[in-house]
């Protein structure tokens, strides 16, 4: 698998200021082959088109959804996405309904729409998707979502966004050969110990988790581990964040990555 990091930032990042920073991060949002999305946000097509490749969401077929929130779910990409078009959505039923509000029936017309439960293994285009509970709250009734994401035995785990992971995601995935975790940092080396950490990590909670995982030697001989969702005003410049990260021997994304899994 082939992942596509197409937005890196949480939702602190004003796509206004983009000509006028140096190091810019979109909403979360990723791009698995080409073919399935993870978060319809609200910048996917600002990334296709100054990455010089406006195309390449021409090819999406599926959308999976980890939550609600603005900055993951954009109605008029999910419109752009999936309208009269080959590309189904699949997320809560409680997704659903905000994008009807947001839309009306009218705008959810022509919309291909699959509804997914947690813990439950669907075949989306090929992948073996399953959607995990995560430890994050959008809208009321609303469970969001991580996701593990599993194709010719190669497995991707994606957590943004989640503080910790439940017990009963850990206990799906624990014994899973998995080799590329991306987990959420929306909290940096400057918000230590910051307030969020009953939806979104930090620092402190990245480190427990990883040497938790080390020390248990879980997960595939060649996993590697990515942080995603970083807060703009919780962070420094990126540079310092792949420094302070190198200890953990973690991977901060940015926009545009690539990574081979
Ligand atoms: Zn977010
Ligand atoms: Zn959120």
């Amino acid at each position: 698998m082939k992942l596509t990091f197409l937005g890196t930032g949480a939702a602190d990042w004003n796509i206004a200021a983009y000509d006028s920073m140096p190091f810019f991060r979109r909403n979360s949002s990723a791009l698995i082959d080409g073919t399935l999305l993870i978060d319809p946000g609200p910048h996917v097509f600002h990334f296709a088109e100054k990455n010089g490749t406006p195309d390449l969401l021409d090819g999406v077929k599926n959308i999976i959804v980890t939550h609600s929130h603005g900055d993951h779910f954009c109605p008029e990409t999910v419109v752009r996405l999936c309208r009269d078009r080959d590309c189904t959505l699949w997320c809560s039923p409680e997704c659903m309904k905000v994008l009807g509000e947001k839309l009306g029936n009218d705008g959810v017309f022509g919309i291909n729409f699959r509804s997914t439960e947690i813990g439950k293994t669907y075949d989306i285009g090929g992948y073996k998707v399953t959607p995990l509970r995560s430890n994050h709250f959008a809208t009321p009734g609303e469970i969001a979502r991580t996701y593990l994401v599993e194709r010719d035995g190669r497995i991707l785990f994606y957590g943004c966004d989640s503080a910790w992971l439940p017990t009963d995601t850990w206990n799906f995935m624990r014994d899973k050969p998995i080799n590329a975790l991306v987990l959420e940092l929306t909290c940096g080396e400057i918000a230590t110990y910051d307030w969020r950490i009953f939806e979104h990590n930090t620092p402190e909670m990245l480190d427990i988790m990883l040497k938790m995982f080390r020390k248990y030697n879980r997960f595939a001989p060649d996993v590697k581990y990515y942080v995603s969702h970083m807060a703009r005003t919780l962070h420094t410049d990126h540079e310092s964040l792949v420094k302070f990260l190198e200890p953990m021997n973690v991977t901060p994304a940015y926009d545009g990555l690539q990574i081979e899994i």
